[in-house]
């Protein structure tokens, strides 16, 4: 029996197309700037999301601590909204590499202009630490994969720009937003000082996201990259990939959401299951478990029985995540299979 691995857009294998693009990948010392394929991928990304620089990065976690590096002083306060990948799945990274701290406002992982004024802190002031970034992450992962409302993004970063503070979208399913919302990634990009992306999510790659901003920025980013071990050599073999994902991959992710949809309305109606379809809007389907039926660990466990992969995220907690290499019918055997586990 194979399995339906819904655990995360990360799963995915390269395709043979894929393979057989980054086997044929023109290469050299990307060090030296001499690597072909990954100039020109940064050069189409930067482009695609309006910005004039972009770099290349092993993964989004180093991409997203490169950009906070870039943007902050040790000591500065950083808002950002609640159970950000930022500060929740980087192993306290930010604390180490940047030294700031975190304020965190908000529901579900979006937040309001309002709110954001409200915990603004001033940047001269003898007892404050100052507030220099706004980092918005869009889709919002551990908020169930909802797009952060862009009206409300234009008034945010403008009450951030009158006061000085600069600004970062972690967009590693940015693609998903702009398959969802009819706006290109260049207007969802636009409002921000620097934005990333990864090529290893819905994209469907093995490795690599991209960090994009001002050619200014970026040169700062080239650096810090360099600190956090982040150069690579012929790493056209995995830009060869991006390549191939933004040729291929991109127009079909409305597929991944159409799956996510059957899943979760699949899942709404049954017993033990509290999900609100309202924040299903992407590729993640967040659910919580009833207090009269088993936890997330023992769910995760017992759907891996019966070959379904899902993730515990919290106590009571359960997220699944479609992606190219789960099909329609897998996906309904898949929820299925969640139903029943749950439900008994
Ligand atoms: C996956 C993800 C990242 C990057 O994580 P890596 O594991 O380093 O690829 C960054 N931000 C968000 C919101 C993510 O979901």
């Amino acid at each position: 029996m194979s399995r339906i691995d819904l655990r995360s857009d990360t799963v995915t294998k390269p395709t043979d197309g894929m393979r057989r693009a980054m086997a044929e990948a023109e290469v050299g010392d990307d060090q030296y700037g001499e690597d072909i394929t990954t100039n020109r991928l940064q050069e189409r990304v930067a482009a695609l999301l309006g910005k004039e620089a972009a770099i290349f990065v092993p993964s989004g976690t180093m991409g997203n601590q490169i950009a906070l590096k870039m943007l902050t002083r040790p000591g500065d306060d950083v808002i950002v909204g609640q159970e950000t990948h930022l500060v929740w799945h980087e192993a306290g990274a930010g604390a180490i590499n940047s030294g700031v701290q975190f304020t965190a406002i908000g529901q579900g992982g979006c937040f309001t202009a309002t709110e954001f004024v409200e915990a603004c802190k001033p940047a001269w002031n003898s007892v404050m630490p100052p507030t220099s970034l706004v980092w918005i992450e869009n889709t919002h992962n551990r908020g169930g994969g909802v797009v952060f409302p862009q009206g409300e993004i234009l008034t945010i970063l403008e009450a951030a720009r009158a006061r000085g503070i600069r600004s970062f979208c972690d967009g590693a399913r940015l693609f998903n937003v702009a398959a969802i919302s009819n706006q290109s990634l260049a207007e969802l990009a636009a409002p921000f000082d620097a934005v990333s992306i990864c090529l290893s999510k819905g994209l469907g790659c093995p490795i690599g996201s991209i960090v994009a901003g001002s050619r200014e920025d970026m040169s700062r980013a080239r650096r810090i990259r360099r600190m956090f071990g982040g150069v690579m050599r012929q790493s056209g073999i995995l830009a060869a990939a991006g390549h191939y994902a933004l040729d291929h991959h991109v127009s079909r992710l409305p597929e991944d959401h159409a799956n996510a949809r059957l899943i979760a309305e699949r899942l709404a109606g049954s017993r033990g299951i509290e999900l609100d379809l309202g924040i299903v809007q992407s590729n993640i389907v967040l659910f919580r478990l009833a207090p009269s039926v088993p936890d997330a660990a023992a769910v995760v466990a017992r759907a891996q029985e019966e070959g379904v992969l899902v993730n515990a995220f919290a106590p009571r907690t359960v997220r699944a995540v479609t992606h190219l290499n789960v099909s329609t019918e897998e996906c309904r055997r898949g929820a299925d299979i969640l139903a029943r586990v749950v439900g008994g």
